[in-house]
């Protein structure tokens, strides 16, 4: 068998290193071919030296420069800016496309590879919430299959392997609640950004911890739910399952429910992805059921948690909500990351732009057209831009 040709976008984030973990236990199962990365230039001159990409990606031309000066000839292709990372993400030599860039910075190039009729492992999941339709369209017109690495969409997509489309009665996405689940509401008020980004159950970056805080971070997931497996809203219930267990579940017409569960571990779903059909033989702990105990499920607090009730306004109305709610979204948790707005200011803020973008979109404003159609990747990404600057404004008091 020859080696799968992997090119890992986001190399040195989250999603990044444990793909890069994964591939350091099958050396001859896999075989990196390209890496990028937006500015963590130590980590990924060590990451090339290790893994000999032929081609590599980083944010700017002056780390691009800093890494030619380092790295001995011959050395990797070295691309930068956005433009590079098209170059680098559409690059036919891969066999998978790792797409583990975060936010809408990642749309882009998953497009591209995407376009190229590339299979992709998909954990940006603003890919999906920003441009769903766009994306499950060319995907099925490029023949590129798009494996989920994000847990709850991994779990479905396995729970739903033989199974018929027509049979699903609901698809119930879990939800770990985050490390406010238990924080009465009235306590909501004192909470810090320590505590907010503590997760109890996963490690994760910071922006995708604080989503989890707010629990946005699910409702983002029923907007990928819906395009991914394309499915009604309507028919995507979150529920509240502290252990992160049970990955998420699929409930058939016949009253079945199939779920996929595991130790609460990224690097499983990646797995998949990366080895499908096949199963990896993965090092490290193992889940023994006899010592699992009680798993517990609870419906969402709705009341503690606005973000989620904002994002499913936004996934029912479709069209540009769910672009100008991540931009929102994005804006808002960085403002709040930087200690400049409170906890609750994230759901606030979103909420006022989400009231903004209703208004617009009536006045069918023509400098706006995007706020009324997504027809294009750029229609999608100038959505997110307008609601990441309307809320960069009112935080700023414009
Ligand atoms: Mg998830």
């Amino acid at each position: 068998m020859t080696a799968k040709r992997l090119t890992v976008l986001g190399s040195t984030g989250s999603i990044g290193t444990n793909t890069l973990d994964i591939v350091r236990q099958f050396p001859d199962k896999f075989q990196v071919t390209a890496l990028s990365c937006h500015n963590r230039i130590q980590k990924i001159h060590e990451q090339i030296e290790e893994f000999q990409p032929q081609s590599v990606c980083v944010g700017s031309e002056e780390n691009a420069q800093w890494l030619k000066a380092r790295l001995p000839s011959p050395r990797p292709e070295i691309l930068s800016g956005t433009e590079g990372l098209i170059q680098l993400a559409s690059n036919r030599n891969a066999d998978l496309v790792v797409a583990g860039i975060v936010g809408a910075a990642g749309l882009r190039s998953t497009y591209a590879a995407i376009e190229n009729g590339r299979n992709i492992a998909l954990a940006n999941k603003e890919t999906m919430v920003l441009a769903g339709e766009l994306i499950m369209a060319k995907a099925k017109q490029t023949g590129s299959l798009i494996f989920p690495a994000d847990s709850e969409h991994n779990a479905i997509y396995q729970s739903l392997i033989g199974h018929q489309r027509s049979d699903i009665e609901k698809i119930i996405l879990t939800a770990s609640g985050g490390p406010f689940r238990d924080t009465p509401l009235e306590a909501f008020q004192d909470i810090t950004l320590d505590e907010a980004l503590n997760h109890p159950n996963w490690e994760m970056g910071s922006k995708i911890t604080i989503d989890s805080a707010t629990m946005m971070n699910k409702g983002l997931e029923i907007i990928e739910a819906r395009w991914l497996f394309d499915i009604p809203v309507s028919q995507i219930e979150p529920v509240i399952h502290r252990e992160s267990i049970v990955h998420s579940l699929v409930e058939y017409t016949d009253g079945s429910f199939i779920a996929q569960m595991g130790l609460p571990d990224m690097r499983t779903p990646i797995a998949f992805c990366l080895a499908y059909p096949d199963r990896l033989p993965l090092e490290g702990p193992k889940m023994k059921m006899s010592e699992l105990g009680k798993l517990h499920f609870a419906p969402v607090p709705f009341e503690k948690f606005p973000c989620l009730s904002l994002a499913i306004t936004a996934a029912n109305l479709e069209g540009a909500a769910p672009a100008v709610l991540n931009g929102a979204n994005e804006a808002a948790v960085a403002a709040y990351l930087d200690g400049k707005i409170h906890f609750m200011d994230i759901a606030r803020i979103i909420s006022e732009i989400m009231e903004q973008f209703e208004l617009k979109k009536m006045q069918h404003d023509e400098q706006f057209p995007f706020l009324n159609k997504i027809e294009t990747i750029e229609d999608a990404l100038d959505a997110d831009q307008w609601g990441r600057q309307i809320a960069q404004s009112s935080l700023t008091g414009e």
